[in-house]
């Protein structure tokens, strides 16, 4: 089993939604016109969130595609140790 650290720079996030096309689990449509992480204990600090999920909670590879997508690298997918 790995962790994995999700974040989202919100200030850099335009709502472009491709990273909702492509993991609606994952990532939700915000009324800010922001993407934002669905998930139990999710942190909200200034301009950004983050979560730290096991590999059992999310879909790895549609997790690291999201961050593929998103035009500005407004969300980060980190394996940690
Ligand atoms: S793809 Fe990037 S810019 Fe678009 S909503 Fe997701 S995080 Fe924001």
């Amino acid at each position: 089993m790995a962790n994995y650290r999700i974040e989202i720079d919100l200030e850099t996030c335009i709502g472009a939604f491709t990273c909702v096309d492509v993991y609606p689990e994952l990532w939700e449509l915000g009324k800010d016109g922001k993407a934002h992480i669905i998930a139990e204990g999710v942190v909200k600090e200034d301009g950004r969130e983050y979560v730290e999920l096991n590999d059992k909670l999310i879909d790895v590879e549609a997790a690291i595609q999201s961050q593929n997508v998103c035009p500005v690298q407004a969300i980060k997918i980190t394996k940690l140790k």
